[in-house]
């Protein structure tokens, strides 16, 4: 099976006086029909390894598979259409079009697609009964709560169909209720087939994750692994990279 994501040794190193290594020879695979939750402190290189594993940035030494697609070898003009290919993203600020409605901003995330007008509306209008917003598929984002605004955002994460969906604390600006409600809706994609990866500093959202990857100041310091793969615990330590012994 080829992986959705591999991140193959993987170093960030942020320019600065001094410089940030955000990330340290990670390696990491998530095969298809996977969620995985990303958790670690504050600072420990969550959002970098979303953003790398998103091509949103480019790591300093290390590759990004993607579909079995090497990264390095796309240029940064022809990453956007690849992303929009390949990539869903939910971010804790929803980041939508204001004066779009919520058809509009979902149907956005097929700009790049050879599709008609037509064709586009109809699968975004798709992707919002999806979400459970069929009733509000005409509304402004001002006019919608936090957790509808949130919806918008996951189906315009999938309405492309993706091979990953990438979500940096999408819970973070909800309240308890709310965001268990939107962790509710992530599972359900994933157990309908959609491959995701959830970063979260919050534990008790994890535990609900089929598996758990923690990040400590950039290392890879404990993976539990897909759970229908392990017997026993299934939990597997990592061992410290090279660069912490
Ligand atoms: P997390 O999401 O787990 O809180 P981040 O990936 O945002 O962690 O940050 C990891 C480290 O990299 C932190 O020390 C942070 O200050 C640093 N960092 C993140 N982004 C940048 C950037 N664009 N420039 C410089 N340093 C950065
Ligand atoms: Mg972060």
């Amino acid at each position: 099976m080829t992986p959705a994501l591999e991140l193959l040794d993987v170093t960030k190193t942020y320019a600065g006086n001094p410089e940030t290594t955000a990330l340290r020879e990670l390696t990491l695979r998530v095969d298809p029909g996977e969620l995985v939750a990303v958790v670690g402190p504050s600072g420990s290189g969550k959002s970098t390894l979303l953003q790398i594993a998103g091509t949103l940035e480019r790591p300093t030494t290390g590759a990004v598979h993607i579909a079995g697609a090497d990264t390095r070898r796309l240029s940064d003009a022809s990453l956007a259409g690849f992303r929009a290919q390949h990539l869903g993203f939910v971010f804790q600020q929803f980041f939508l079009l204001p004066h779009r409605d919520v058809l509009a901003n979902i149907a956005h995330a097929l700009l790049y697609r050879p599709m008609t007008v037509r064709s586009r509306r109809a699968a975004a209008a798709a992707a919002c009964e999806r979400v459970g917003l069929g009733h509000r598929r005409h509304h402004l984002p001002g006019q919608l709560s936090g957790g509808e605004c949130q919806r918008v955002a996951i189906a315009r994460a999938l309405v492309g169909s993706p091979t990953l969906i990438l979500a940096d604390e999408p819970t973070g600006n909800l309240d308890s209720v709310t965001g268990g409600q939107i962790l509710a809706l992530l599972r359900e994609l994933n157990s309908a087939g959609t491959t995701l990866v959830v970063i979260t500093h919050d534990h008790s959202v994890a535990a609900d994750a089929g598996r758990q990857v923690e990040l400590r100041d950039g290392v890879l310091r404990r993976d539990t692994g897909r759970p229908e793969r392990g017997s026993g615990s299934g939990v597997n330590r990592v061992a410290p990279s090279r660069s912490t012994r």
